[in-house]
């Protein structure tokens, strides 16, 4: 339990590679989520040649703070005082959970919030400009009303001036599309958030990813070279816009256009 400005924490929430997420209630008593970051923690992990973890935060809190949305996490507030070596991250409260909690789902139940999931990423991708580059059930939150809020932009990136190339990989190896895997960093724009979103929604009615290996190079092995092999309970839509979904070609993979016409969204 701790006291910040109006927000009394409660309890943890969950915990990951940097920061650790606390319940909290602020001064009306509405709950919300505070990340909290350690700034000298930060400054001493390199994520790549030149950055630091730090700069990774400052990007996911850049990036949040222009996002605005239905099915996007709302960022409510920072706190970073200079004097404090903590970076706090005020967030709405998803009540409900993560995808990964209710996976595996029906199939009508993993259409619902599919529906959502591609709102929101067309938002960020068409509106905001946004790649998110880590796109999982452990980061897609269920509010009150089982509503889908994409969640954390620690990897996010921007696509400044039409740029939808990143030279540095991220994300989660089981969602990684082929082309981020063996070092290969020269194409990893909007087709990687689509393969993540494909491998996601096999895992929300399978209950487990579509690759697997019992070592990383096996992984890579499989993603890279092996066909998707859809369970027979797959009806022959949801079959289709997987295979679409989880082209090994960046180019010629499904774009949200083509998955909001698909008939496995349209019909009920
Ligand atoms: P990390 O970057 O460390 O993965 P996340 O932002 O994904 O951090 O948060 C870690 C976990 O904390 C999530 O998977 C989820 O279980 C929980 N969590 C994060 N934000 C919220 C929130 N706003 N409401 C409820 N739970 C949350
Ligand atoms: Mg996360
Ligand atoms: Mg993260």
């Amino acid at each position: 339990k701790f006291q910040l400005n109006q927000y009394t924490a409660e309890g943890l929430l969950g915990q990951g590679a940097f920061g650790k997420v606390y319940k909290a209630k602020d001064s009306s008593g509405n709950l919300v989520a505070i990340k909290i970051y350690n700034k000298k923690q930060l400054r001493h992990r390199w994520i790549g040649k030149a950055k630091t973890a730090l700069f990774a935060v400052k990007c996911e809190i850049e990036v949040m703070e222009k996002l605005e949305h239905p099915n996007v996490l709302q960022l409510l507030e920072v706190i970073d005082n200079d004097d404090s070596n903590k970076i706090y991250m005020i967030l709405e409260f998803a009540p409900g959970g993560t995808i990964n909690d209710h996976s595996p789902m029906s199939e009508k139940e993993a259409k619902h919030y599919f529906k959502q999931l591609v709102l929101g990423m067309d938002y960020l991708h068409e509106k905001a400009l946004v790649v998110h580059r880590d796109i999982k059930p452990l980061n897609l939150l269920l509010d009150a009303n089982n509503n889908l809020k994409i969640s954390d932009f620690g990897s996010a990136q921007e696509m400044a001036n039409g740029r939808d190339e990143f030279s540095n990989s991220a994300g989660t190896w089981a969602f990684m599309a082929p082309e981020l895997h063996g070092g290969n960093g020269s194409f990893q724009g909007r087709p990687v958030d689509i393969w993540a979103m494909g491998v996601t929604l096999f895992y929300m009615i399978e209950g487990k990813t579509p690759f697997n290996g019992r070592r990383l190079i096996d992984l890579y092995e499989a993603v890279k070279n092996e066909e998707v092999v859809v369970p027979d309970k797959f009806n022959e839509d949801l079959k289709d816009l997987i295979l679409k979904m989880l082209n090994k070609d960046p180019e010629q993979r499904a774009t949200l256009e083509q998955i909001k016409a698909h008939p496995w969204l349209k019909n009920v």
